[in-house]
């Protein structure tokens, strides 16, 4: 007599964690990333603007940890949760891997605001408060309501007293923003702070853009040393590769918030949000409307895409894309940067859980929690075997899978059900990662508690079955398979922490 295992998988019953409703804040200001004029070293960036080039690129992959800012003592009026937070993740890794750039999620914590800050009022200029006799007004919010003039010293703060991972791109996160949207450190750096309600969405992607080494796209528009129309290389006025932004393949644009009040008023009161913010942006179809010109008179040429551009100061329903030079740029930043450099990890990285454990041995209740993966990527999960209590190193591909894999896609919302079940592996589908199934996890230490034996009366999976309920002792004695007769069966398994574990097998007389 033989039997043969036809398929092995298993199921896992979870409760999914709802999302709160993300909080709607009108944001008007926008990025505080400080403007950076230092000329290019020489050999770090080609200044190509081939996608091909961009999307051969060699994947890396960088940390990224997130720090939920309150005020004095816990007090924050919108926090971060794991949901949020992965979301945030996903969006990263959805908009960046196009470009080969990955990220490894590596957690969140909290800070407290440091005490006896300063209330300070930005109103074009920054205004540290005082009371009659010259006192310190307090600051009622810390740096849980960051203050556009606070962030400079809020950076210094976390730098200095260890709030920052030196080997990942920092996130703060304060549940609000006083006269601004979110900032980068500098053009290239590990830290960047947005509120709450920006870690998704196309703030995020503008401040990582800073990070990892991009400028405005209208950058020093309004100079004497400005960047100029032309596109052509040949022609003498050409300057694309050293003023402006510096990427070759973003037109010449001006400040799109700003345009109006400086071409036409810049005395008058053009504040953020008035009738002239983007006044010559049009938010239907995000094309440009306007007659303005370089610093040298040339009409700007301004094609759509440099309206939808993450690094303009475009409508936030518009920006949508990076150039080819942006990410070829973002790129070469990536392994030249001191702060950058650190921040990288392996491509192996990715196929570990960010939380939970793998069960070993011994009653499985001790397992504090089954292993969750970040979501962003597209997964497929393929049945595997083989003498692995632990899943197999992310180099030994050497087990057997069964090509009929479970796939989640990278626009999932329910993060949760991202696991790495028992006896399947992991492939990630992206093509400049091999789409190869690795860390097969094959564990048969458990025992189930009971479970059921379905047999097949026709001799295929259809519903014509008998279903025969086993105890703890009837599911686990040796002979089960043994004692049944020829046909086909499914033995299911019951696991104390939900999972049942299915067994298709075909048994024979010969
Ligand atoms: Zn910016």
């Amino acid at each position: 007599m033989t039997t043969k295992v036809l398929l092995k998988f298993t199921a896992i019953a979870i409760a999914i964690l709802l999302a709160p409703p993300i909080l709607s804040q009108n944001i008007n200001n926008w990025c505080s990333t400080p403007d950076d004029d230092t000329p290019d070293p020489a050999g770090v960036f080609s200044y190509s603007e081939d996608m091909a080039t961009a999307q051969n690129f060699e994947p890396i992959v960088l940390n990224v940890y997130y720090w939920q800012v309150n005020g004095y003592h816990f007090e924050n009026e919108d926090p971060l949760t794991l949901q949020k937070v992965l979301a945030s993740v996903a969006q990263l890794n959805i908009i960046f891997n196009e470009y080969n750039i990955f990220f490894k999620y590596r957690g969140y914590d909290e800070i407290d605001s440091p005490n006896g800050l300063q209330q300070v009022i930005y109103d074009g200029g920054c205004e540290f408060q005082t009371d009659e006799n010259g006192n310190e007004i307090l600051d009622p919010d810390g740096y849980g309501a960051l203050n556009r003039c606070q962030i400079g010293q809020f950076f210094n703060f976390a730098s200095n007293n260890g709030f920052e991972k030196e080997d990942a791109i920092n996130i703060y996160v304060p549940y609000a923003t006083e006269s601004f949207a979110g900032a980068a450190r500098s053009i290239g750096t590990n830290m960047i702070v947005m509120p709450t309600v920006n870690i998704e969405g196309s703030i995020l992607h503008h401040e990582m853009g800073h990070a990892l080494g991009l400028r405005h796209t209208h950058s020093s528009y309004t100079s004497t040393f400005c960047e100029h129309v032309t596109r052509n290389p040949g022609d003498v006025n050409y300057n694309a590769d050293v003023r402006g932004d510096r990427v070759t393949d973003t037109a010449a644009v001006p400040d799109f918030t700003n345009e109006y009040c400086y071409f036409n008023d810049p005395d008058a009161s053009c504040s953020f949000g008035s009738e002239f913010n983007k006044y010559y942006v049009n938010q239907e179809d995000c094309t440009y409307t306007g007659q303005n010109v370089d610093c040298e008179g040339t009409s700007y040429q301004i094609p759509p895409e440099d309206v939808r551009n993450y690094m303009s100061y475009s409508y936030r329903s518009c920006v949508t894309t990076f150039s080819p030079g942006q990410a070829i740029r973002m790129q070469e930043k990536i392994v030249s940067d001191n702060d950058l450099i650190p921040a990288q990890t392996t491509i192996a990285s990715l196929y570990e859980p960010y939380r939970g454990e793998y069960y070993d041995v011994g009653p499985s209740g001790n397992l504090l929690e089954i292993p969750f993966l970040q979501p962003g990527f597209d997964y497929a999960f393929h049945p595997c075997s083989g003498p692995y209590n632990q899943p197999s190193d992310y180099e030994d591909t050497a087990f057997d899978y069964i090509p009929l894999a479970n796939t989640i896609s990278k626009y999932t919302t329910d993060y949760f059900s991202i696991i790495h079940q028992n006896h399947t592996s992991i492939a990630i589908l992206h093509p400049a990662i091999d789409s190869q199934p690795r860390r097969c996890y094959s564990n048969t230490n458990r025992t189930p508690v009971g479970g059921r034996v379905v047999r097949f009366e026709d001799g295929v999976i259809n519903y014509n079955v008998t279903v025969t309920p086993q105890d703890s002792i009837g599911i686990n004695q040796e002979n089960l398979i043994n004692t049944l007769n020829p046909g086909l069966y499914k033995i299911e398994k019951d696991f104390d922490n939900g999972d049942v574990e299915q067994t298709v097998i075909q048994k024979s007389n010969d």
